[in-house]
């Protein structure tokens, strides 16, 4: 088993956005996690457009303690790019990724740190649902379900961004250019050896949560169109079956019409507004869904042909 040297340096980035009741109390126990870890720390936070105290108490922790580094973004870019952002600027051996709202234990950090000393390039965490809103527990459940299936990744559920990643694969991810940034599935699209972790999400320190139920689907038509085709796949699926239906129907109606001008027998056909209403609109609903589906990719390609940054940066504790 491949053991790296005892005592190295890592890297926390912590996307802030409204965040002043929780940066300080973060910072305390990320450090002293990571003393008892037996790593040094640079903490990077991110502020991502947060409009309270937020970066004047990240700054204040700074003017104590160097090892405290931030980025304050131009406008908020949200919770993804702000992760990655933070990436850009992170110089330690491993870098763990986590909310600032302390809903991500800092007291996994040893236990994160031994199992990358161990071998672990990956180390991952998934959360029990003690504590999440029921409604949101179940729309999530089947969010991560439906975006496994549709990606091909293997997304558990509840695997969050709190994780530990080794330099090399910071490189890969770095080296990634893709416009809509969705970590859990690029870390898991990468390989390298990942290994899991499981602990008991708390409620949030202070504040309230940032990500909006719009900000959730995002994200989550993010996990189903940037990693696969298989949306397209479906509506080929869609558009098979669609047919087949359609020419049974167009034979029984043909058979029906060939019969009674033919004398053998006549069967009344229906008025017909019925069925030629319903296919309409199912024909029509189809297509529709296959419009979306294909106007997905194309707004996909669109954003990453302007080849925007994916965040901008109005200070840094580096300048
Ligand atoms: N956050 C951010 N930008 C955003 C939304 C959220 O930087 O646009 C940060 C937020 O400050 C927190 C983390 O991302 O540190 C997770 O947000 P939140 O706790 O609201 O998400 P939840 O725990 O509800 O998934
Ligand atoms: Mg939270």
């Amino acid at each position: 088993m491949m053991t790296r040297s005892v005592r190295g340096k890592i890297s926390v980035v912590t996307p802030v956005l409204n965040e002043e009741g929780n940066v300080e109390v973060l910072y305390n126990e990320v450090k002293k996690s990571c003393g008892s870890a037996g790593v040094d720390l640079e903490m990077i936070f991110v502020d991502d457009g947060s409009t309270d105290r937020s970066l004047e108490i990240i700054k204040r922790l700074r003017s104590d303690d160097p090892g405290v580094q931030f980025i304050s973004l131009s406008r908020n870019f949200g919770h993804q790019n702000a992760f990655f952002a933070g990436l850009t600027r992170a110089t330690g051996d491993a870098v763990i990724t986590m909310d600032a709202d302390l809903q991500h234990p800092p007291y996994l950090i040893p236990k994160m740190v031994d199992m990358w000393r161990s071998g672990a390039e990956v180390v991952y965490t998934t959360k029990s649902d003690a504590n999440i809103d029921q409604v949101k527990s179940v729309i999530v459940r089947f969010a991560y379900w439906f975006i496994s299936r549709v990606s091909g990744l293997k997304l558990g559920f509840g695997q969050s961004d709190y994780r530990l990643i080794d330099r090399k694969v910071l490189k890969v991810i770095l080296d990634m250019p893709e416009y809509h940034k969705f970590l859990r599935g690029q870390i898991s699209w990468i390989g390298f050896r990942q290994e899991g972790v499981s602990y008991n999400v708390e409620k949030r320190h202070s504040g309230v949560p940032k990500y909006s139920y719009k900000s959730l689907y995002s994200l989550a038509l993010d996990g189903i169109f940037s990693f696969g085709r298989y949306p397209l796949h479906l509506v080929m699926v869609f558009s098979v079956i669609v047919l087949g239906f359609s020419s049974l129907y167009i034979f029984a109606i043909l058979s029906i019409w060939l019969l009674k001008i033919s004398g053998i027998v006549h069967i009344p056909m229906p008025p017909g507004w019925t069925t030629l209403s319903m296919g309409m609109f199912f024909l029509g609903s189809i297509q529709l869904i296959a419009i979306g589906i294909l106007s997905e990719y194309v707004g996909r390609v669109f954003d990453q042909a302007k080849g925007r940054p994916v965040f901008i940066v109005r200070e840094s504790s580096e300048e």
